[in-house]
């Protein structure tokens, strides 16, 4: 089990983790909509963490699919509801860049949590996990010696990713928070 305690940081991928994925872009608010418990596991996790972040790769801001505004006010959705469930976000990092871009915040790039340890300086990245559902999340927490939890949920995309990259699995937010809080220390 990860031996966290509520001075850690939880790191949390978005689509996929946060919401349900669609095929293509979440291009509009009405298609952000959560993974069943996802805004309750985060109003827990709220508790039990110093710090949560999400870190996002959204490749169609740079395809121009999407502006950069309408990605802010998915994010304000996003916010929105998980303060009404009582949680709280702590920050949200996205690459926006594309692919061939060779930028440095899109994962399995460190950009995103190198940005948000800058704006929160007591984050510590040895202790902090990573949430993921796919290998580029868990690639990047492993890079940065977090311990890292891989989502293969129903809604998480299919790919197969190798042990050495996770030291949980879990199905769902939903169960990682409540396995967390059976092991909290
Ligand atoms: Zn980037």
């Amino acid at each position: 089990m990860i031996p966290f305690n509520k001075h850690w940081t939880l790191f949390l991928d978005r689509d996929g983790v946060i919401n349900h994925n669609v095929s293509g872009y979440i291009t509009r608010k009405e298609d952000f909509t959560f993974c069943i418990g996802a805004e309750k596991a985060i109003a827990l996790m709220s508790r039990q963490f110093h710090k949560i972040c999400v870190l996002t790769n959204q490749q169609c801001v740079g395809k121009s699919i999407i502006t950069e505004q309408i990605l802010l006010d998915i994010h304000q959705k996003m916010l929105t509801e998980v303060f009404a469930a009582e949680g709280r976000i702590d920050g949200i990092f996205y690459c926006p860049h594309l692919a061939g871009e060779g930028c440095a915040c899109r994962k399995p790039g460190t950009g995103m949590p190198l940005a948000a340890k800058k704006q929160h300086p007591s984050i510590i990245f040895e202790q902090s996990i990573m949430v993921g559902d796919r290998l580029t999340d868990l690639q990047m927490g492993r890079s940065l010696g977090m311990y890292c939890v891989w989502i293969k949920g129903p809604d998480a995309y299919a790919e197969k990713v190798p042990e050495e990259y996770f030291d949980l699995c879990c199905q769902s937010l939903a169960e990682l928070a409540d396995t967390l809080q059976e092991n909290q220390q």
